[in-house]
């Protein structure tokens, strides 16, 4: 059995296909570049998972109490390759000269740490999985993605369309939170399936930022990327409060009468998001206080199946609110009023 791993990146190929026909030469230029790059990437990852029969290797620990990420900084020094480089900073070892690196270091740990201390989950995997930044991936390459094994890769950027990715706290939030994905609900990456797999890390990616910047729901600005993104793509990447409007490219649609179908991944994904922006901004205070515990009920559930819909996905997170706060109870009306008001049936 050969089995694809997807390779998760934060900007999606069809944003880079859009700017790769710009009417700026270094901007389409260094789109190109990182498009040939993925598309290596993809080949690659395909040709090893044939190799190994699909499987990738799990660490096996033992005796883990948990709460202590272990975290390893790898410099790339611009190289392409994805073995990590040369040890700049490992857990426990003081900040370093370069920003990028203790950006890394800080945005795995703030990860990590929302992850143990609202849910006591020890890694992505639940089993200490450690965790391997690799910082100055490329020349000027505009992207950061999450290979499926805890490795974490980030560019520079070409500074027209992407800055130092590593700044991105939600950006790191969002691609480990693929790896959380992977181990529960392993959610298909296409389709309605892709769309919540792929918005499922945006819904956590923005709650490790909010609980870094201590914001509650009326405090956070909703973007994914905002402190990433160069002046092609400002202010972000993608909105969660108002899909569609995070930058002129941005085409995701807030609603099922807007839905693309065959569309992107990325695309379709701001309609859950659009849901759960509406849940956790009418319950108030926290994200993390009961949005964020009703979805990942929800990703955890051995209900939830990999091809899952918008609607069945939907109809969890309304069997958890109930189950965990009461049939009546505002956390399962709020559930009610995020799907209904992008109009996905419950
Ligand atoms: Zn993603």
């Amino acid at each position: 059995m050969t089995r694809r791993y997807p390779l998760h990146c934060i900007v999606p190929p069809g944003l880079l296909d859009r700017l790769a026909r710009a009417s700026d030469e270094a901007v389409r230029n260094a789109a190109l570049d990182t498009l040939a790059l993925d598309r290596r990437f993809r080949l690659t990852r395909a040709e090893s998972a044939a190799r190994t029969g699909g499987f990738l290797a799990r660490p096996v620990t033992f005796a883990r109490t948990g709460g202590q990420p272990n975290r390893t900084i790898h410099d790339q020094q611009h190289s392409e390759s994805q073995t990590p480089g040369v040890v700049v900073r490992s857990e426990g070892q003081p900040p370093v000269s370069d920003s990028a690196v203790n950006q890394a270091y800080d945005g795995l740990g703030a990860t990590y740490d929302y992850y143990w201390s609202i849910f006591q989950r020890d890694s992505l995997d639940g089993q200490g999985l450690p965790l391997v930044g690799c910082v100055h991936f490329g020349t000027a390459y505009d992207n950061a993605f999450y290979d499926g094994a805890g490795h974490m890769f980030f560019g520079d950027g070409d500074g027209q369309m992407l800055t130092q990715t590593t700044a991105g706290m939600d950006v790191i939030g969002h691609e480990l939170t693929h790896g959380v994905t992977q181990h529960e609900a392993n959610l298909t990456y296409s389709g309605q399936s892709g769309a919540l797999n792929e918005s499922v890390s945006d819904v956590f990616g923005i709650q490790v930022k909010q609980r870094v910047l201590g914001q509650d729901v009326t405090q956070s600005d909703w973007l994914i990327g905002a402190d990433i993104v160069g002046p092609e793509l400002q202010p972000a990447l993608r909105s969660m409060a108002a899909p569609g409007t995070a930058n002129p490219h941005d085409d995701q649609p807030a609603d099922m009468d807007h839905y693309a179908p065959g569309g992107d991944v990325h695309t379709n994904s701001g309609i859950p998001n659009h849901a759960f922006f509406v849940v956790a901004t009418t319950l108030g205070g926290h994200a993390w206080d009961a949005a964020g515990p009703i979805w990942y009920a929800t990703v955890c559930d051995p209900a939830l199946h990999p091809g899952a819909s918008f609607a069945q996905f939907a109809k969890l997170t309304l069997k958890h609110a109930q189950r965990d706060y009461g049939q009546g109870s505002s956390e399962a009306t709020a559930v009610r009023a995020g799907w209904d008001a992008v109009k996905v049936p419950l």
